[in-house]
């Protein structure tokens, strides 16, 4: 079988972020002020900071300003909830994103759910993970969210067809999983508790891989024509898939990096100016 068409997730991600910042512009023509996203870190884990500079860096350049909130590693839950609340409350910050993972004596769940539902533009609280598995509206979590902007651009129309998602993390596979179960696919997710998952990967139209393990998913499980979208990033620039491999056999494939990772970043600006939009209660069509 021929290679496999590759997603140019940089393209996509370039659409979405060209029409944002024609938004944010908008909305500083209209208010005086731009969109703001408040930038919320815990310690000083490298990669961490590195995701945090890269999103700041993006909102720069597309008209958003970003207020960091650097925060050291000793704080209490308390504290950082304590923190959260006031920029729930602070009527000049439009979106609230709390970089995770979190140091571990932090209760995650409950910083997440000090942000508040219209603030919450990387889509990780309970409320928000409410409207995505009932189809309610609110914001999505962010890299599922460009994963479905992936696949339309691509014209993957997941109705019918047999999804398989490896992971179930709360910001990951399982907003996936909802998310292309909204669109109609059948969906199966796998854990680390599945058994012979190549089985399950063997007959999936689509296969999302979100484990956090370089190349996991061996290129010889895949269907042949199957669209595979890796949302993996480990060090190296190596995703969760064999991609060599794999894209022998897959009809669509993401690469690492370029793929998934920078329709992340969009959906999370993209939906920072929507919130901004909304609080203003100005509509966003302009
Ligand atoms: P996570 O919270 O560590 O979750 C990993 C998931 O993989 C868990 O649900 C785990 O199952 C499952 N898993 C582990 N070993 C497995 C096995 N042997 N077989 C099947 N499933 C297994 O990770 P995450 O935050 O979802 O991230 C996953 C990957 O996506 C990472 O590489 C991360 O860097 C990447 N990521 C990328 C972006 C982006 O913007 N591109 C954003 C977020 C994450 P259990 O639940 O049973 O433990």
């Amino acid at each position: 079988m021929a290679d496999a068409r590759l997603i140019d997730g940089t393209a996509v991600a370039r659409d979405i972020m060209n029409r944002t910042g024609e938004k944010a512009a908008d909305f500083e023509k209209r208010t005086g002020a731009k969109p703001c996203l408040a930038t919320v870190l815990v310690g000083e884990d490298p990669a961490s900071v590195t995701y945090v500079r890269m999103k700041r860096n993006r909102c720069a350049k597309f008209g958003i300003e970003s207020r960091h909130v650097p925060l050291p590693d000793t704080i209490t839950t308390e504290e950082l909830v304590g923190a959260i609340t006031e920029l729930s409350n602070d009527p000049s910050v439009h979106g609230i994103l709390l970089q995770h993972p979190v140091p571990a004596h932090i209760d995650e769940r409950a910083a997440f759910d000090a942000i508040s539902a219209e603030k919450d533009v990387d889509g990780v609280t309970s409320q928000s993970f409410a409207a995505m598995a009932f189809g309610f509206d609110g914001f999505a979590s962010c890299t599922p969210a460009g994963i479905m902007r992936l696949l339309d651009a691509y014209d993957v129309d997941p109705r019918g067809k047999h999804a398989v998602v490896i992971g179930r993390s709360a910001i990951l596979g399982k907003p996936m999983s909802m998310l292309l179960l909204a669109r109609d696919a059948t969906v199966t997710v796998c854990h680390s508790k599945t058994t012979d998952l190549p089985s399950h990967v063997r007959n999936a139209d689509i296969v999302v891989a979100a484990v956090g393990k370089p190349e996991f998913v061996r290129g010889e499980w895949i269907k042949p024509g199957a669209v595979v979208i890796d949302a993996g990033y480990n060090e190296g620039n190596v995703g969760d898939v064999e991609f060599d491999a794999a894209a022998t056999r897959a009809g669509l494939i993401t690469p690492v990096p370029g793929g998934v990772g920078p329709t992340t970043i969009a959906v999370l600006l993209e939906q920072t100016v929507t919130a901004a939009f909304r609080q203003q209660q100005i509509p966003a069509e302009a």
